[in-house]
């Protein structure tokens, strides 16, 4: 089955010849490059556009049908060049970034919008409102780099940004008449590709309008994917305006590098929380070693391992799906073997609009006899005291 979407840009790539070209095509050059040493706006428009751009640096690149980039675009940044193998095709950051043509293959039970975001969007609007307090706020559909399993694959990495004035200041009202909502997201694509001032702009028309708001969080993988863009001026912006939490995702420790711990340090210097949302991904992060690994590593550096997701069904993901059995095993094995703090939530996005599912395995078990038998990590169980069918006297 093909892609349920119409193609979104048209295929053809026209270079214009009159402007040098940005790209680091060698992988002398590459390795050369010292991302510390521009901005990181001028270092985005040094990204790889497709995976042709990507055979001068890297071996093994798979050949895919252009009409691929139709429907989802392809861009790396150069820093996360660096960090993949040259000559590994299953190294963890080619795995996520890397566009391979199986993606086009859609199966039967995926779906454009699995998670029925669409429904629950507010007209006119980018507001999606679905849990009684908290709202999303979509506000751009570009993102520094694309991960072939985006869940909103159907609305980001559009030539322009889809998302306007017009449709932000929608936002912006909802937000002020719905006095309920106390928690909000700006998500996206990728709120931190917005430039320093249209990111102000934005929280601190909520701060304004919406003072009910109590949680402002944002979902960004820039720090992962461009630590450069984590600056003085950004954290600035996130302190003045006290937004509570920035979520990340980390996937692979690999991604944990010196750059990237150094920008994360200076985050956290703003009082911000910062929590990890991985994505459980075949190939990627889906064994025991990995996991345990990545959430130590994310606590060394002062981040808070805080959901790992199963991988939306969303058109194209099928080749990184894992089944329930598999995630439950992963989490069963993590129990136990790492602290607690470091251990995440497993969760589902419910298709559908459903909302968020933990995947809990059991733990506590309560026979017909009204007996309760706990396990441990270890598999070791004990007999509980039941306090509720005790008596008094009994106790
Ligand atoms: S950064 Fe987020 S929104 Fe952008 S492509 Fe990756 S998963 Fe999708």
């Amino acid at each position: 089955m093909a892609f349920s979407t119409e193609p979104k840009t048209p295929s053809k790539k026209v270079a214009d010849p009159t402007r040098p070209s940005t790209i680091l095509r060698t992988r002398e050059e590459l390795d050369a490059f010292d991302v510390t040493s521009e901005g990181w706006q001028r270092t985005l428009q040094r990204r790889y556009k497709t995976h042709e751009d990507m055979k001068g640096i890297l071996n093994y690149v798979e050949d895919v049908d252009m009409a691929l980039y139709d429907h989802f675009n392809m861009r790396v940044t150069p820093y996360l060049a660096q960090l993949m193998d040259r000559d590994n095709p299953n190294c963890p950051i080619r795995k996520q970034y890397m566009p391979f043509q199986r993606e086009l293959n859609v199966r039967p039970y995926e779906v454009v919008d699995s998670l029925a975001e669409d429904d629950d969007m507010q007209d006119g609007s980018t507001v999606v409102h679905r849990y009684p307090n908290r709202a999303l706020l979509l506000v751009t559909t570009n993102c520094g780099t694309y991960c072939r399993y985006c869940t909103r694959k159907r609305l980001v990495s559009h030539a322009e940004d889809a998302i306007n004035r017009q449709k932000l200041e929608k936002g912006f009202c909802y937000l002020e008449s719905h006095l309920e909502i106390d928690d909000c997201l700006l998500s996206g694509g990728d709120p931190l590709l917005l430039n320093d001032r249209q990111l102000e702009d934005i929280l601190s028309q909520i701060r304004t309008r919406a003072p009910h708001v109590k949680f402002l969080r944002i979902g960004s993988r820039l720090p992962v994917q461009l630590p450069t863009r984590i600056t003085p001026e950004l954290c600035a912006i996130i302190e003045r305006y006290e937004v509570q939490m920035i979520n990340v995702q980390v996937n692979h420790s690999k991604e944990i590098t010196p750059l990237f711990a150094e920008r994360i340090r200076m985050l956290r210097k703003t009082g911000t929380m910062i929590g990890n949302q991985s994505v459980l991904l075949k190939g990627v992060n889906d064994n025991v070693a990995t996991l345990r690994d990545l959430c130590m590593d994310l606590v060394s550096c002062g981040i808070r391992p805080y959901y790992c997701y199963s991988c939306d069904v969303a058109e194209g993901n099928h080749d990184y799906q894992l089944t329930l059995g598999r995630i439950l095993k992963l989490y069963h094995a993590l129990r136990g073997f790492i602290s607690g703090p470091a251990v995440p939530t497993f969760v589902i996005d419910g298709t559908g609009g459903l909302g968020k599912m933990p995947i809990i395995p059991e733990y506590v078990r309560e026979l017909a006899n009204g007996e309760i038998w706990a396990t441990n990590f270890k598999g070791q169980v004990q007999r509980m005291i039941n306090l509720e069918t005790k008596t008094v006297d009994q106790l």
